[in-house]
């Protein structure tokens, strides 16, 4: 399913198939997706990573941009502390509502220093745990 805008290239091309090499053209798709469809997304149907930090470039990184990293990393710490608060006392529904928001903001920091959340996943997890190296991870297991 094709959603939002592209984060940059090398994202627009997952999303937007082959024949959309260039980015004046993914330019011009990005500019016809309309918030409609990104609440398609929202609303029942699944989301990638990809399609979130889409989503959330759309929302909120320029004014994330003009803010500057080190605010907006004070806005995610922030919203931390609220899911902290919520993972000790909170309702089911108050923990899931600050899980959104914390994940909102480490995304939206990706967007403003053009990380590719799905490739850096990928390619830390992607083969399995980092330090053994498993799918199911056996770091510290005993025999
Ligand atoms: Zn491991």
């Amino acid at each position: 399913m094709l959603c939002f805008m592209s984060v940059h290239d090398d994202l627009s091309r997952r999303h937007f198939g082959k024949g959309l090499r260039d980015s004046t053209q993914v330019a011009c798709v990005q500019k016809n997706r309309d918030i409609a469809q990104a609440k398609a997304c929202g609303s029942g149907l699944l989301m990638t990573l990809a399609e979130l930090q889409i989503l959330i470039e759309r929302m909120y990184s320029e004014k994330d941009r003009q803010r500057g990293t080190a605010a907006t990393f004070l806005w995610f710490c922030e919203e931390v502390g609220e899911l902290a608060a919520a993972l000790r006392e909170g309702t089911h529904e108050q923990k899931s509502s600050e899980f959104a928001d914390v994940l909102a903001w480490l995304v939206t920091l990706a967007n403003v220093n053009d990380v590719d959340l799905t490739a850096a996943i990928e390619a830390k997890y992607g083969q399995g745990c980092p330090g053994c190296g498993n799918i199911v991870c056996t770091c510290n297991a005993k025999p």
